[in-house]
């Protein structure tokens, strides 16, 4: 694995060092390709030699269990983070950070992307499981994505993608790598998209545990009424297993209180799911992903 061109191979690698949770166990490999051509021959040479990769963005989404990885990450948040705006149009690379896209759709007096101004991921993640928010999805603006399949890239329109609540065709099809998104977008004031995202952001900041490590929501919403009533009205606002806490702001967040591992983040959600099940019948789902888990899940 040493000698690949055009990328940076981290070996070891904690991943606690690379997910919001601040927690996971050592990765073998955490690669950074630096082009296409680089993650084509990076992804071909882990399936010759039998190791197993998982892309990821931010980790914003993703519970990776303390157990070492012995796989190889391919993040691409490093180098696949180009923007191009064309008219009413954005293609963004798949590691460009969607916070910083939906500003700079802002500045140009594009609307669409407000809603996705506080999700602290890549336009890569966001695609992968429709990321959403204030009853908007990105399913409502992609226009196409460009996806690497084995060796060919193509161009997927949105109604090929299977967007869902929080889910996507890509969650069937682990190797598939999504490379960008091409977004529509609607002119618009940009006075008036930026205090819409200011508002917004005011909101976030006075409803959840943002200066705690978190993933944000952990449990999908069920039909009847949102997954923190269930848990709030179960009395586990606050509930704490070691140093994994149901946040007292958000009860759908479990926040890294005190140097939580992903046993306990773990464990707090498995609580969670067996009290509200008890108590309501209901079955929570997680939102957050759960990777590396060979024990339990
Ligand atoms: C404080 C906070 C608030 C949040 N608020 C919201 C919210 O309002 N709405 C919401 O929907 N989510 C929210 N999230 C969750 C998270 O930010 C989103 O799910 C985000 O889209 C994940 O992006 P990521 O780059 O971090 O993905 P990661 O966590 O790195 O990866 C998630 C999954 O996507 C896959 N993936 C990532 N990139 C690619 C790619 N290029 N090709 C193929 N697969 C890929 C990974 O393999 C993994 O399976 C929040 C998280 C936090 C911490």
């Amino acid at each position: 694995m040493k000698n690949l061109e055009d990328c940076e191979i981290l070996e070891n690698e904690p991943m606690s060092k690379h997910t919001t949770y601040k927690v996971g166990g050592k990765a073998r490999y955490y690669i950074y390709p630096k082009n296409e051509m680089a993650l084509i021959k990076v992804l071909k040479k882990c399936k010759e030699n039998g190791i197993e990769t998982k892309i990821i963005g931010k980790g914003s989404n993703l519970l990776i269990s303390d157990d070492d990885f012995d796989g190889a990450f391919i993040a691409l948040d490093r180098y696949f983070s180009e923007i191009s705006f064309d008219g009413n149009q954005v293609s963004a690379y798949a590691g460009a950070s969607i916070i910083f896209l939906s500003h700079e759709a802002m500045k140009r007096g594009l609307s669409g992307l407000e809603f996705a101004s506080g999700i602290p991921g890549t336009v890569g993640g966001a695609c992968f499981m429709n990321a959403g928010a204030y009853k908007k999805e990105l399913k409502d603006i992609v226009d196409a994505v460009w996806v690497l399949k084995e060796e060919d890239c193509i161009w997927m329109k949105p109604e090929e993608c299977e967007f869902g609540y929080r889910s996507s065709i890509f969650k069937k099809h682990p190797d598939w790598v999504i490379l960008a998104v091409r977004f529509n977008l609607e002119p618009a004031d940009a006075s008036e998209i930026k205090d819409l995202m200011d508002s917004r952001r005011e909101r976030r900041m006075a409803s959840q545990p943002l200066d705690k490590p978190s993933a944000g929501s952990v449990f999908k919403n069920p039909e009847e009424k949102p997954a923190w009533q269930y848990i709030e009205e179960a009395g586990l606002r606050g509930k704490r297993i070691h140093g994994a806490m149901v946040s007292e702001k958000h009860a759908n967040f479990i926040v890294n209180e005190d140097q939580a591992s992903a046993q306990d983040i773990l464990d707090l959600i498995e609580l969670i799911q067996n009290q509200v099940k008890k108590e309501f019948g209901v079955s929570l789902k997680t939102e957050v992903e759960c990777f590396n888990w060979k024990k339990r899940i």
